[in-house]
């Protein structure tokens, strides 16, 4: 096996690994097909950082306002034992749940050390598995290894046993109205879950029992139409899974990643860190600025060079191998013949050219 830890190091300019947490594992799974995003995370470069010093600081991040109003409901559903999210299991979505134990494992004995945490979050999934015992286990302090390290999940989440089967339930503060929430904020959360649904299924792997036992269908909890009673809906995460057990996998692969960049390649801070970023092909859509920390560089490269990216995820795919604005319009125009290969995607836009220049005629 090809040792990668001094090239790592090296791409880090000498920094330490930057931690991965359920929220940037999730994100991996949102644009699988950057490489720039591959290397940075495999090398556990801090993207926050590079963004910041870049002059692009990453476009996101909660207000107070949200993480309070957040941190409220989650106390209210979990209060006096889970009783409230117990009465939404029984009734809204029909479990029959008989008895129940509620352990938090926040903190063991005062002392919230992860591999303490880890240990007690092993030893009950354990007992759980043979024996039934438990029925909300809040905080589980997860682990997955990424890129070949370790990376602890923030406690979220509570995991849930009944009948021997383990389901995770995310609690979220964004609303359901009339029974819809805004799409893009469940994609986030069904992302997120299954990070936790990857990580408690190798959990009970090592364990040595079957996988399968962690559910794949997840139940989300937020508040209904403006107020503050909570609604459960169930979701299944099986494409966030397979997104992420193959980015994962691609991670695993860094030796791969690597051998295709400069041998002194470094994302040290200074003033050739644009260049060295560059040198990387990023795969920019406007959908990265929810998810990825560099997403303001890539946006600005993007729009620099006319990227069809820059226009949306869609427009790339449905102009595949056209990669400027200033092609498409050229081939549109007929000023660029095409190669074979874009023969087809050129006669479309000379057709949607067409009917461009039909429709405002006749808007005229
Ligand atoms: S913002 Fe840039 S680095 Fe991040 S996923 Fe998008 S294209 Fe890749």
């Amino acid at each position: 096996m090809i040792d990668t830890a001094p090239d790592l190091e090296r791409l880090r300019g000498g920094a330490p690994p930057r931690n991965h947490d359920a929220r940037t594992i999730a994100a991996l799974t949102s644009n699988p097909g950057c490489a720039r995003r591959g290397v940075l995370d495999a090398a556990g470069v801090d993207k926050d950082a590079v963004a910041r010093e870049l002059g692009f600081p990453a476009p996101f991040g909660q207000s107070q306002f949200a993480i309070t109003r957040g941190n409220a409901f989650e106390a209210q559903v979990k209060a006096d034992g889970g009783a409230e999210l117990l009465a939404l299991l029984r009734d809204h979505l029909g479990l029959d749940v008989p008895e129940v134990a509620y352990d938090d494992l926040e903190v063991v004995a005062g002392d919230e050390g992860r591999e303490l945490r880890h240990s007690r979050t092993r030893r009950l999934i354990a007992r759980a598995l043979e024996t039934g015992a438990g029925t909300l286990f809040d905080h589980p302090l997860l682990r997955l290894e990424i890129a070949g390290s370790p990376a602890y999940l923030e406690p979220d989440v509570i995991a849930f046993q009944l009948a021997g089967r383990l389901h995770v339930i995310e609690i979220k503060s964004f609303a359901v109205v009339d029974g819809q929430a805004e799409p893009e904020q469940v994609a986030a959360a069904a992302r997120q879950a299954a990070v936790y649904v990857l990580a408690l299924r190798r959990l009970v792997a090592e364990l040595g029992h079957d996988p399968e036992r962690v559910s794949h269908e997840v139940i989300l909890v937020c508040p209904e139409n403006f107020s503050n009673r909570p609604t459960a809906t169930p979701i299944d995460v099986r494409p966030q899974l397979a997104v992420l057990g193959r980015q994962l996998a691609r991670l695993t692969r860094v030796d791969e990643l690597l051998a295709e960049l400069p041998d002194d390649l470094t994302f040290e801070p200074g003033a050739t860190l644009a260049a060295s970023v560059r040198t990387v092909k990023a795969r920019y859509a406007p959908e990265c600025i929810s998810g990825c920390e560099m997403a303001l560089f890539c946006r600005d490269e993007a729009r620099a060079c006319g990227e069809t990216g820059a226009l949306g995820r869609s427009v790339r795919d449905d102009l595949g191998g056209i990669d400027t604005i200033g092609t498409a319009l050229a081939l549109a125009d007929g000023s660029l013949a095409p190669s074979d290969d874009l023969a087809e995607t050129a006669e479309q836009l000379r057709a949607a050219s067409r009917l461009r220049a039909e429709a405002l005629r006749g808007g005229v």
